[in-house]
Protein backbone atom coordinates (compact mmCIF):
# COMPACT_ATOMS: atom_id res chain seq x y z
CA UNK A 1 0.00 0.00 0.00
CA UNK A 2 1.00 3.15 -0.57
CA UNK A 3 0.23 7.47 -0.19
CA UNK A 4 -3.28 8.24 -2.28
CA UNK A 5 -5.37 11.21 -2.87
CA UNK A 6 -7.84 11.87 -0.83
CA UNK A 7 -10.48 12.29 -3.61
CA UNK A 8 -11.75 8.72 -3.01
CA UNK A 9 -11.04 8.61 0.61
CA UNK A 10 -13.63 11.48 1.02
CA UNK A 11 -16.37 10.46 -1.75
CA UNK A 12 -16.50 7.08 0.44
CA UNK A 13 -17.11 8.68 3.60
CA UNK A 14 -19.92 11.04 1.92
CA UNK A 15 -21.45 8.51 0.60
CA UNK A 16 -21.55 6.62 3.71
CA UNK A 17 -22.15 9.11 6.22
CA UNK A 18 -18.61 9.53 7.90
CA UNK A 19 -16.20 12.04 8.37
CA UNK A 20 -12.39 11.31 7.45
CA UNK A 21 -10.47 12.88 10.01
CA UNK A 22 -7.14 14.48 9.28
CA UNK A 23 -4.69 14.93 11.97
CA UNK A 24 -1.41 17.26 12.00
CA UNK A 25 1.24 15.29 12.29
CA UNK A 26 5.33 16.63 12.59
CA UNK A 27 7.74 14.33 13.02
CA UNK A 28 8.34 10.42 13.00
CA UNK A 29 6.71 10.06 16.56
CA UNK A 30 3.32 11.53 15.39
CA UNK A 31 3.01 9.68 11.85
CA UNK A 32 3.50 6.55 13.82
CA UNK A 33 0.66 7.17 16.43
CA UNK A 34 -1.77 8.24 13.69
CA UNK A 35 -1.08 5.14 11.22
CA UNK A 36 -1.01 2.98 14.23
CA UNK A 37 -4.55 3.86 15.72
CA UNK A 38 -6.16 4.07 11.87
CA UNK A 39 -4.67 0.75 11.70
CA UNK A 40 -5.72 -0.84 14.69
CA UNK A 41 -9.43 0.63 14.30
CA UNK A 42 -9.56 0.30 10.43
CA UNK A 43 -10.20 3.82 10.30
CA UNK A 44 -9.51 5.86 6.74
CA UNK A 45 -7.08 8.49 8.18
CA UNK A 46 -5.47 12.07 6.50
CA UNK A 47 -2.15 12.73 7.77
CA UNK A 48 -1.91 16.81 7.65
CA UNK A 49 1.44 19.10 7.41
CA UNK A 50 1.36 22.30 7.18
CA UNK A 51 4.23 24.50 5.32
CA UNK A 52 5.66 25.21 9.31
CA UNK A 53 6.03 21.16 9.44
CA UNK A 54 7.21 20.66 6.16
CA UNK A 55 9.63 23.17 6.74
CA UNK A 56 10.48 21.56 10.30
CA UNK A 57 10.76 17.95 8.43
CA UNK A 58 11.35 18.03 5.41
CA UNK A 59 8.95 17.03 2.55
CA UNK A 60 11.43 13.84 1.77
CA UNK A 61 11.26 12.88 4.98
CA UNK A 62 7.91 13.16 5.84
CA UNK A 63 7.13 10.88 2.16
CA UNK A 64 9.09 8.28 3.63
CA UNK A 65 7.92 7.97 6.78
CA UNK A 66 4.24 8.39 5.84
CA UNK A 67 5.20 5.41 2.82
CA UNK A 68 6.76 3.47 5.64
CA UNK A 69 3.90 3.49 7.83
CA UNK A 70 1.62 2.78 5.09
CA UNK A 71 3.36 -0.17 3.96
CA UNK A 72 3.98 -1.58 7.64
CA UNK A 73 0.22 -1.52 8.30
CA UNK A 74 -0.45 -2.53 4.74
CA UNK A 75 -3.50 0.50 4.43
CA UNK A 76 -3.52 3.24 1.96
CA UNK A 77 -2.87 6.76 4.09
CA UNK A 78 -3.06 10.49 2.32
CA UNK A 79 -0.55 12.61 3.31
CA UNK A 80 -1.82 16.09 3.06
CA UNK A 81 -0.47 19.40 2.78
CA UNK A 82 -2.74 21.97 5.08
CA UNK A 83 -3.24 25.48 4.39
CA UNK A 84 -0.48 25.99 1.54
CA UNK A 85 -0.09 29.08 -0.14
CA UNK A 86 2.11 29.40 -2.69
CA UNK A 87 1.28 27.40 -5.83
CA UNK A 88 5.15 27.01 -6.84
CA UNK A 89 5.57 25.07 -3.29
CA UNK A 90 2.53 22.62 -3.78
CA UNK A 91 3.82 21.86 -7.55
CA UNK A 92 7.26 20.79 -5.97
CA UNK A 93 5.66 19.13 -2.87
CA UNK A 94 3.39 16.77 -5.52
CA UNK A 95 6.56 16.64 -7.49
CA UNK A 96 8.10 14.74 -4.36
CA UNK A 97 5.24 12.12 -3.76
CA UNK A 98 2.34 14.17 -1.81
CA UNK A 99 -1.15 13.59 -3.80
CA UNK A 100 -3.12 15.89 -2.01
CA UNK A 101 -3.14 19.26 -1.41
CA UNK A 102 -5.16 22.65 -0.02
CA UNK A 103 -4.19 25.53 -1.70
CA UNK A 104 -5.68 28.24 0.93
CA UNK A 105 -6.24 31.22 -0.92
CA UNK A 106 -9.30 32.62 1.31
CA UNK A 107 -7.91 35.40 1.95
CA UNK A 108 -7.85 37.08 -1.19
CA UNK A 109 -10.79 38.50 -2.74
CA UNK A 110 -13.49 36.02 -4.37
CA UNK A 111 -11.99 36.16 -8.57
CA UNK A 112 -8.14 35.75 -7.09
CA UNK A 113 -9.46 33.31 -4.79
CA UNK A 114 -10.55 31.18 -8.25
CA UNK A 115 -8.14 32.05 -10.10
CA UNK A 116 -5.13 30.45 -8.05
CA UNK A 117 -7.29 27.78 -7.02
CA UNK A 118 -8.16 26.70 -10.37
CA UNK A 119 -4.23 27.23 -11.63
CA UNK A 120 -3.40 24.47 -8.56
CA UNK A 121 -6.26 22.11 -9.59
CA UNK A 122 -5.08 22.09 -13.05
CA UNK A 123 -1.35 20.81 -12.17
CA UNK A 124 -3.04 18.48 -9.21
CA UNK A 125 -5.19 16.76 -11.66
CA UNK A 126 -2.74 16.38 -13.62
CA UNK A 127 -0.54 14.54 -11.49
CA UNK A 128 -3.16 12.89 -10.00
CA UNK A 129 -3.63 14.78 -6.72
CA UNK A 130 -6.88 16.19 -5.62
CA UNK A 131 -7.04 19.69 -4.07
CA UNK A 132 -8.94 21.12 -1.15
CA UNK A 133 -9.63 25.03 -1.09
CA UNK A 134 -11.40 27.68 1.17
CA UNK A 135 -14.23 29.82 0.48
CA UNK A 136 -14.66 31.98 3.71
CA UNK A 137 -12.23 32.52 6.35
CA UNK A 138 -11.69 31.06 9.81
CA UNK A 139 -10.38 33.16 12.40
CA UNK A 140 -7.15 32.16 14.67
CA UNK A 141 -3.98 30.99 14.41
CA UNK A 142 -2.41 27.85 12.05
CA UNK A 143 1.04 28.06 12.22
CA UNK A 144 1.91 31.41 10.95
CA UNK A 145 -1.56 31.57 9.92
CA UNK A 146 -3.10 35.07 11.52
CA UNK A 147 -6.52 35.37 11.36
CA UNK A 148 -8.28 38.20 13.89
CA UNK A 149 -11.99 37.98 13.93
CA UNK A 150 -12.58 41.51 12.45
CA UNK A 151 -11.37 39.83 9.04
CA UNK A 152 -12.90 36.08 9.49
CA UNK A 153 -16.09 35.27 7.55
CA UNK A 154 -18.44 33.00 6.79
CA UNK A 155 -18.86 30.79 3.84
CA UNK A 156 -21.69 31.99 1.28
CA UNK A 157 -23.58 28.74 -0.56
CA UNK A 158 -24.13 30.71 -3.35
CA UNK A 159 -20.71 31.98 -4.42
CA UNK A 160 -19.41 28.44 -2.93
CA UNK A 161 -22.01 27.00 -5.52
CA UNK A 162 -20.04 28.95 -8.20
CA UNK A 163 -16.79 28.67 -6.39
CA UNK A 164 -16.64 24.77 -7.30
CA UNK A 165 -18.04 24.82 -10.85
CA UNK A 166 -15.55 27.40 -11.58
CA UNK A 167 -12.04 25.75 -9.73
CA UNK A 168 -13.09 22.41 -10.07
CA UNK A 169 -11.76 21.63 -6.41
CA UNK A 170 -12.39 18.22 -5.24
CA UNK A 171 -13.12 19.35 -1.65
CA UNK A 172 -14.17 22.61 -0.17
CA UNK A 173 -13.40 23.84 3.59
CA UNK A 174 -16.41 25.95 4.57
CA UNK A 175 -16.49 28.64 7.27
CA UNK A 176 -19.74 28.02 9.31
CA UNK A 177 -18.24 29.63 12.95
CA UNK A 178 -15.05 27.59 13.87
CA UNK A 179 -11.51 29.25 14.28
CA UNK A 180 -7.62 27.61 14.35
CA UNK A 181 -6.64 27.00 17.94
CA UNK A 182 -8.24 26.70 21.37
CA UNK A 183 -11.89 28.17 21.73
CA UNK A 184 -11.87 30.85 24.84
CA UNK A 185 -15.60 30.09 24.87
CA UNK A 186 -18.13 27.67 23.11
CA UNK A 187 -18.07 28.18 19.27
CA UNK A 188 -21.75 28.77 17.78
CA UNK A 189 -21.54 27.12 14.80
CA UNK A 190 -23.98 28.25 11.74
CA UNK A 191 -25.72 24.86 11.12
CA UNK A 192 -28.24 26.64 8.65
CA UNK A 193 -25.95 28.02 6.81
CA UNK A 194 -23.76 24.42 6.28
CA UNK A 195 -26.84 23.34 5.43
CA UNK A 196 -27.57 25.61 2.49
CA UNK A 197 -24.08 25.24 1.70
CA UNK A 198 -24.81 21.37 1.26
CA UNK A 199 -28.02 22.06 -0.99
CA UNK A 200 -25.47 24.14 -3.30
CA UNK A 201 -22.58 22.10 -3.50
CA UNK A 202 -22.31 18.43 -4.16
CA UNK A 203 -18.74 17.63 -3.36
CA UNK A 204 -16.74 16.50 0.26
CA UNK A 205 -17.14 19.08 2.42
CA UNK A 206 -14.42 20.17 5.14
CA UNK A 207 -14.36 21.82 8.62
CA UNK A 208 -11.59 23.18 10.01
CA UNK A 209 -10.93 24.48 13.63
CA UNK A 210 -12.35 21.21 15.26
CA UNK A 211 -10.92 20.81 18.14
CA UNK A 212 -12.86 21.86 21.38
CA UNK A 213 -15.71 21.49 19.49
CA UNK A 214 -18.60 19.28 21.37
CA UNK A 215 -18.50 16.28 19.64
CA UNK A 216 -22.52 16.62 19.38
CA UNK A 217 -21.75 19.51 16.96
CA UNK A 218 -19.20 17.92 14.97
CA UNK A 219 -21.71 14.82 14.49
CA UNK A 220 -24.15 17.29 13.58
CA UNK A 221 -22.10 19.26 10.72
CA UNK A 222 -21.16 15.04 9.55
CA UNK A 223 -24.51 14.87 8.81
CA UNK A 224 -24.91 18.08 7.11
CA UNK A 225 -22.65 17.07 4.61
CA UNK A 226 -18.92 17.60 6.60
CA UNK A 227 -16.33 14.38 5.13
CA UNK A 228 -13.03 15.65 6.32
CA UNK A 229 -12.53 16.76 9.83
CA UNK A 230 -9.12 18.29 10.87
CA UNK A 231 -7.85 18.07 14.19
CA UNK A 232 -4.70 19.81 15.41
CA UNK A 233 -4.36 21.67 18.26
CA UNK A 234 -5.86 18.81 20.51
CA UNK A 235 -2.92 16.35 19.68
CA UNK A 236 -0.43 18.80 20.00
CA UNK A 237 -1.58 20.02 24.16
CA UNK A 238 -2.50 15.57 24.74
CA UNK A 239 1.52 15.12 23.77
CA UNK A 240 3.02 18.21 25.78
CA UNK A 241 1.63 17.40 28.50
CA UNK A 242 2.09 14.35 29.13
CA UNK A 243 5.67 14.55 27.70
CA UNK A 244 6.06 17.88 30.66
CA UNK A 245 4.37 15.55 32.92
CA UNK A 246 7.10 12.71 32.73
CA UNK A 247 9.86 15.15 32.74
CA UNK A 248 8.71 16.50 35.73
CA UNK A 249 8.36 13.50 37.68
CA UNK A 250 11.71 11.84 36.30
CA UNK A 251 14.16 15.11 36.16
CA UNK A 252 16.87 13.36 35.17
CA UNK A 253 15.08 11.16 32.03
CA UNK A 254 17.24 12.23 28.95
CA UNK A 255 16.34 9.20 26.98
CA UNK A 256 13.63 10.05 24.26
CA UNK A 257 12.65 6.60 23.91
CA UNK A 258 11.51 6.85 27.37
CA UNK A 259 10.11 10.38 28.00
CA UNK A 260 8.44 10.23 24.32
CA UNK A 261 6.57 7.13 24.78
CA UNK A 262 3.70 8.53 27.27
CA UNK A 263 3.48 11.59 24.68
CA UNK A 264 2.73 9.27 22.17
CA UNK A 265 -0.19 6.98 24.20
CA UNK A 266 -1.29 10.26 25.39
CA UNK A 267 -1.74 11.26 21.50
CA UNK A 268 -3.30 8.11 20.54
CA UNK A 269 -5.97 8.36 23.02
CA UNK A 270 -6.78 11.60 21.53
CA UNK A 271 -6.40 10.23 18.03
CA UNK A 272 -8.85 7.50 18.93
CA UNK A 273 -11.59 9.21 20.36
CA UNK A 274 -11.96 11.45 17.23
CA UNK A 275 -11.61 8.43 14.52
CA UNK A 276 -14.94 7.72 17.35
CA UNK A 277 -16.45 11.09 16.70
CA UNK A 278 -16.33 11.29 12.74
CA UNK A 279 -17.57 7.44 12.94
CA UNK A 280 -14.79 6.11 10.51
CA UNK A 281 -13.48 2.88 12.34
CA UNK A 282 -14.43 0.11 10.50
CA UNK A 283 -14.77 2.03 7.27
CA UNK A 284 -11.13 1.48 5.55
ZN1 LIG B 1 -7.24 24.75 9.08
Amino acid sequence: MYLISSHEMLKDAQRRGYAVPAFNIHNLETVQVVARTAARMGSPVILAGTPGTCRHAGVEYLVSICQAAAQQYRIPLVLHLDHHEDEQDIRRKVEAGIHSAMIDASHCPFEENIAKVRSVVTFCHRMGASVEAELGQLGGQEDDLVVDAGHAHLTDPLKAAEFVLRTGIDSLAVAIGTAHGLYKEEPHLDFARLAAIRQQVDIPLVLHGASGVPEVDVRRCIGLGICKVNVATELKIAFADAMKAFLGSHPDASDPRQYLVPAMAAMEEVVAAKICMCMSDGKL
